[in-house]
């Protein structure tokens, strides 16, 4: 199961489908991607290949826009099919989230959830992560970051996420417990991935989030780094990587 986003000035979409590619030996069951263009989200996901989901998104989607996300799924919950392959929308539309790991107390938000007017496609527990954020961003009137840990400090589990909203383009939102994560540093751009071999390529300069941190990436911004828990903030640490 693998991660890979970006944000940039290049296309995306090959960006993303390589570096999908790089991280096959992880294994994985399903592949989708999500791209921001044209003040939209284009989704495209498959059951199989990253090869399957290149024919897919072909002939399903526009593959322009310089920041999207990649996913390759290793089902733990919901049978590998197409619904249940990542990305997942919020029930408005405008969060998109990837998820590698797994949310263990899902059923209990998903009862709340449900008693709160949200439904659900996909039988994941990821679907379930992206509405609670969403409920919370909502109800609380927090920014995409903010809610984002508000989440996770009610989740128990594992996780790589990466979530994207609507109406935030130029920024992507990653958390590590479990589950690696790294983010690339380039000049006016910023690769996130499970390893560094997707954007080994394009930058030498990395942050390896550490578990329970959470990163806020911007488009010409400072990487911003939290810890879930306590919101304590971390002065990055980069890397540099040997070529
Ligand atoms: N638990 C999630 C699912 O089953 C993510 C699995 C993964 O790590 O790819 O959809």
């Amino acid at each position: 199961c693998g991660i890979v986003g970006y944000i940039g000035h290049r296309e995306a979409y090959p960006i993303i489908i390589k570096g999908l590619k790089r991280l096959e030996y992880r294994g994985y069951d399903s592949a989708g991607i999500v791209l921001y263009n044209d003040d939209e989200f284009k989704l495209s996901k498959t059951k199989g290949k990253v090869s399957d989901l290149e024919e897919k998104a072909s002939k399903e989607i526009d593959n322009k826009g310089t920041m999207g996300m990649g996913h390759t799924r290793w089902a733990t919950h919901g049978v590998p099919n197409d619904v249940n392959s990542h990305p997942h929308y919020s029930n408005s539309g405008e969060l998109v989230i990837i998820h590698n790991g797994i949310i263990e107390n899902y059923e209990p938000l998903k009862i709340e959830l449900i008693n709160r007017g949200y439904t659900f496609k996909s039988d994941t527990d990821t679907e379930v992560l992206v509405n609670l954020i969403e409920e919370i961003q909502k109800s609380k009137n927090l920014k995409l970051g903010k809610a984002v840990q508000v989440a996770l400090n009610q989740v128990v589990g594992a996780y790589a996420i990466c979530v994207m909203d609507l109406k935030k383009p130029n920024e992507i939102v990653a958390a590590r417990l479990g589950s690696p994560l790294a983010i690339g540093l380039g000049e006016n751009e910023f690769f996130i991935a499970s390893d560094a071999s997707p954007f080994i390529e394009y930058t030498n300069n990395a942050i390896y989030l550490e578990d329970e941190e959470m990163a806020i990436i911007r488009l010409n911004k400072p990487v911003k780094i939290r810890k879930i828990k306590d919101d304590q903030l971390v002065s990055p640490y980069i890397q540099e990587l040997q070529l």
